[in-house]
């Protein structure tokens, strides 16, 4: 009997071992999506800044095909100065003339300022580039790293598998079966310490004669809190 509880013993500090690098395996993937997500994020933002630029390029051509027509209208109109006759007409076309040219110096001013917006988009994409860049190179560093620490807690891990797997077969068939069926059923952990008269996974207080039983080392106990294992720490007094 002594030598099942060694095992459950070592199995309890396997165990919980296991849990550990299971719970560190889990972190992983979301450590790689958070990556991703500041890379797409900065990726966006480049995108963003292009089709800006490309709608403010857009919308200059737009302008110099206003302007250009503007200027046709404007010959148009100057050619008929000398064929009208009357005054009031003569006075009209001037009218329009005057019009059209400011038309025209309005839509030159608009033309400038897509140029000044196309210096600061051009400005603002560099920097958007530069950090899509940066994002990258450290999404591909860490993500190195992170390669590199979830092969070593799959390593140990599977260290830890290998040695409980060792133990488990070892055990009676039916503590065997009994310690498989805890620890599926209680979240990886089927053998607890007594520690100050009370179980170390649900802390129900033992009765007396189970504490005298769990000294004497000469039978597996049960939890009627959880149902786990329960042995009395080998070094404890
Ligand atoms: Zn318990």
């Amino acid at each position: 009997m002594s030598d099942e509880l060694d095992r459950l013993w070592a199995l309890k500090d396997l165990d919980e071992r296991a849990n550990v690098l299971k719970a560190e395996l889990k972190r992983f993937p979301e450590q790689r999506a958070t990556l991703e997500r500041a890379v797409a994020e900065q990726s966006a933002k480049l995108e963003r800044h292009r089709s800006q630029a490309g709608a403010n390029q857009l919308k200059r051509r737009e302008l110099e095909r206003e302007i250009e027509s503007l200027t046709i209208q404007e010959r148009k109109f100057q050619s008929q100065t000398f064929a009208v006759k009357k005054n009031e007409e003569y006075r009209a076309l001037l009218d329009e003339i005057e019009g059209v040219k400011k038309k025209r110096s309005d839509l030159e001013t608009d033309v400038l300022m897509t140029f000044e917006a196309e210096e600061r988009l051009s400005g603002e994409r560099a920097a958007a580039e530069r950090a899509l860049q940066s994002a990258q190179r450290e999404a591909a560093e860490r993500t190195r790293q992170i390669d590199a620490e979830e092969r070593a807690a799959r390593e140990r891990l599977d260290v830890v598998e290998a040695e409980r797997a060792q133990h488990v077969g070892k055990l009676p068939p039916a503590t065997r079966a009994r310690y498989e069926r805890i620890v599926q059923s209680r979240d990886g952990r089927a053998v607890m310490a007594i520690a100050k008269g009370a179980c170390g996974g649900c802390f129900r207080n033992q009765p007396p004669q189970l504490l005298q039983d769990a000294r004497r080392r000469d039978r597996l106990l049960v939890c009627e809190g959880c149902g786990r294992l329960l042995i009395w720490p080998p070094n404890a007094a």
